[in-house]
């Protein structure tokens, strides 16, 4: 018996080694990786200028404490915020840490504002913003929060993509309105702009902050480096994790200025946060997420496997009842027939590695590395597990 706890319903797959799109087992079989770690695997496995650099900086500093300069930490937080609506950045280890930052950044702006009172956060039904008990009721997943006593209170959900429920929803308690333009574990649901418009247009009005969970979508998944741009909107705050990294634990809260300042000495902080050997990581993935034309490449790939699904959607219509998400996160909805479980466990069988989103749904998230010739494999293992199904 493992001494693990039993918290993960695992596959009985392990792997040896990675390289590129694709993922070997020890006797040498190779898997077509479109679950990318969860979006994790950004430039695919091994990338040679990732591990270059892992070698580099292993050779001579880990980690020292954030009591320290730590010039890494400074350059990248210096280019996300060149990059990007934010002028500072905090480093955490995960996705949920950059949101517990988000959050509590939030609260304390109007802590420092003397509106303490202001504390609540509007968040929506299907969201996914990590386990600790803080995100865990951010979230509001009924299954997530049973059994570990009361939720963290502050948080009030709205069912998503109806402005006039959100605008109700704001009280004299409200801070902040928080939302994944694209909700990843949800289902895979792209957010119309106009939505996410009208979002950032109430919280201008209402003097509340806007945070966007990018944790997922983020990183130039979309085909932007980040999905709020498709909307033409900035956040005030927005947590970003799993591709910053590129599979080494890097994550990051970013705020505007404004906001940001809060955070003096004492507020916050994280040990191993934005140490060395994570940001001279997080530099080099950054270094090619920025080169001129990897994100145009991501929207072309994110178009191609659109296009593919949807014409796969054509072939099974029976079985596909609808195509989701934006560029490179991208997922088909499955008749009710078919539990998703089953059928990623099928497609495991073709060698295809895929990963299971609520309202049946199954979610392709492949490195952003990925080439046609790979999208044409997905689709064709996809085609033969359907075909399994039919005969
Ligand atoms: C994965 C994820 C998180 C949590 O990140 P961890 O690194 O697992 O803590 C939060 N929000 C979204 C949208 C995610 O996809």
């Amino acid at each position: 018996m493992s001494a693990l706890y039993g918290s993960y319903a695992r596959s009985e797959l392990a792997f040896e080694r990675g390289e590129g799109v694709r993922l070997f087992t020890a006797d040498g079989s190779d898997y077509l990786d479109f679950a990318g770690g969860i979006a994790v695997t950004a430039l695919g496995h091994a990338h040679p200028h990732l591990v270059e650099r892992l070698k580099t900086q292993g050779e001579k500093l880990w980690h020292v404490s954030n009591i320290f300069q730590i010039p890494q930490q400074e350059e990248l937080g210096r280019r996300l915020a060149e990059a990007t609506f934010a002028d500072r950045v905090f480093f955490t280890n995960s996705g949920a840490e950059a949101m517990e930052c988000a959050i509590k950044t939030a609260r304390r702006y109007f802590h420092d504002k003397g509106e303490p009172g202001r504390y609540e956060v509007i968040t929506f039904k299907g969201a996914f913003h990590g386990r600790t008990l803080g995100t865990i009721a951010a979230g509001g997943n009924p299954s997530y929060l049973e059994g570990f006593g009361p939720a963290l209170p502050g948080f009030v959900q709205v069912e998503p993509g109806d402005l006039a429920l959100v605008k109700n929803a704001i009280s004299d308690k409200t801070c902040a309105i928080l939302i994944e333009p694209v909700q990843g574990e949800g289902g895979v649901t792209a957010f119309p702009d106009e939505f996410l418009r009208g979002l950032r247009k109430l919280c201008d009005e209402n003097g509340l902050l806007l945070i966007l969970d990018e944790i997922q979508c983020g990183y130039g998944r979309t085909g932007k480096f980040f999905a709020h741009e498709w909307a033409g909107i900035t956040p005030d705050l927005m947590a970003v994790a799993k591709g910053i990294g590129g599979g080494f634990p890097l994550g990051a809260c970013l705020a505007t200025e404004e906001v940001g300042k809060v955070m003096v000495p004492g507020t916050h902080g994280s040990t191993y946060g934005g140490n060395p050997l994570a940001c001279s990581i997080g530099n080099a993935v950054l270094d090619v997420v920025l080169e001129p034309g990897f994100i145009p490449h991501v929207e072309e790939m994110g178009k191609y496997l659109a296009w593919q699904l949807q014409q796969l959607m054509q072939k099974y219509p029976d079985h596909i009842t609808e195509i989701r998400g934006r560029g490179l996160i991208a997922g088909f909805r499955l008749s009710p027939e078919i539990a998703t479980r089953d059928f990623v466990a099928r497609l495991r069988q073709h060698h295809l590695l895929t990963v299971a989103a609520g309202e049946n749904v199954v979610r392709l998230l492949p490195p952003l590395i990925v080439e046609k010739a790979d999208i044409d494999e997905a689709i064709e293992k996809i085609t033969q597990a359907f075909d399994e199904l039919d005969a």
